[in-house]
Formats: C-alpha cells, structure tokens, sequence
C-alpha cells in the first residue's frame, strides 16, 4: 500500500517536470519561467503559456 502512495508522489513530480518554463515567445522561441509584457529578447508581444502551443 505504502507503494502505491509513493508511485502517486513520482507521477506528480513528473507532471511538474513537463514544463519547467511555462512561457514562450512566439517569435523566437525562447521560454522564460515568468510572464513577461514582452519578450525581453526580440521585443515581441507574441508571448503565451506553452500549455497553449505545445501539441
Ligand atoms: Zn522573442
């Protein structure tokens, strides 16, 4: 039983390691761990969460 409950906790670490940068520019593809206005490196405004554009 103790095993089953462990088996959970490493399948939720896994679910977190997915995307450690949940944000990218659509422009030039650089991800960044925060939301930014606009990307810091090429000025774009074209910035979203990776949930929404990974397939
Ligand atoms: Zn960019």
């Amino acid at each position: 039983m103790g095993v089953l409950d462990r088996a959970k906790e490493v399948s939720g670490i896994s679910d977190s390691e997915e995307s450690p940068l949940p944000y990218v520019c659509l422009a030039c593809e650089t991800t960044f761990e925060v939301q930014h206005h606009s990307c810091p490196v090429c000025g774009s405004y074209d910035l979203r969460c990776s949930r929404w554009v990974k397939q």
